[in-house]
């Protein structure tokens, strides 16, 4: 991958622990969407919900993992970095700084982007970059759309900040929420995750119900 994509999709997250529903959404929407690059940026402390159960460090170890041998979607350590509240604004501001010239777009699952208008400098973001909405086949937009929702047509271009742009998906019926609470009940969850992904938990011990301390990372 250049170092200066074109088009570069931002994909944030918790990732408590990064799934293949993750993986294989974004992979559907990088050829629709003329994407160069995804980055994938783990929250350091997302503003619009609970802490993660696990380090931050360890999510970014399991993100690392999944994406090890994946072309063109690429880890970013910045949030966790960073530290404190992750705000997309504060990040997409960095990225723009870092890539003079490259167009970047917001990669969402649908009810992330409908409540878009909540986030941190939400007008602001838009200004700034696309979103893609990934979206179930068939799927169409509730009614009515909030008021600042305008859509756009077909791959973001470089007049499509603050554009909605609908991509339709395959998703994967899988969430960490799910696999959190398997893995505390002991069920397999290997079909879930990337393998490395799934031993480095069994490694360290995340996530059961009494994690042995001294192999949390
Ligand atoms: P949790 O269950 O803890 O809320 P999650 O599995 O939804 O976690 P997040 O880290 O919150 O994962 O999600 C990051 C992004 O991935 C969000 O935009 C979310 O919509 C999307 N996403 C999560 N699971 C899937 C899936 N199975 N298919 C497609 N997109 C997904």
């Amino acid at each position: 991958m250049t170092t200066r994509p074109v088009h570069c999709g931002i994909f944030g997250g918790t990732f408590d622990p990064i799934h293949l529903g993750h993986t294989g959404a974004v992979r559907q929407i990088v050829a629709p969407a003329l994407l160069d690059e995804v980055r994938v940026i783990p929250a350091a402390v997302p503003p619009h919900r609970d802490e993660p159960r696990v380090p931050a460090a360890a999510r970014l170890d399991m993100v690392r993992i999944a994406l090890a041998d994946e072309t063109g979607l690429v880890e970013d350590a910045r949030e966790i970095e960073r530290d404190g509240h992750s705000y997309t604004m504060d990040t997409v501001m960095e990225l723009k700084a870092e890539f003079p010239g490259t167009r970047f777009s917001l990669i969402l699952g649908l009810d992330a982007v409908l409540g878009l208008d909540r986030w941190h400098r939400w007008e602001d973001l838009l200004a700034q970059v696309a979103v893609i909405a990934m979206v179930r086949p068939g799927w169409t937009p509730p009614e009515p759309l909030p008021s600042w929702w305008r859509t756009g047509e077909g791959a973001p271009g470089p007049d499509s900040a603050g554009r909605i742009h609908l991509m339709a998906i395959s998703p994967m019926d899988v969430s960490a929420t799910r696999i959190r609470d398997d893995l505390r009940a002991g069920r397999d969850v290997r079909h879930l995750l990337h393998a490395g992904v799934h031993e480095y938990i069994r490694r360290h011990g995340l996530y059961s119900r009494s994690p042995d301390p001294r192999r949390t990372p």
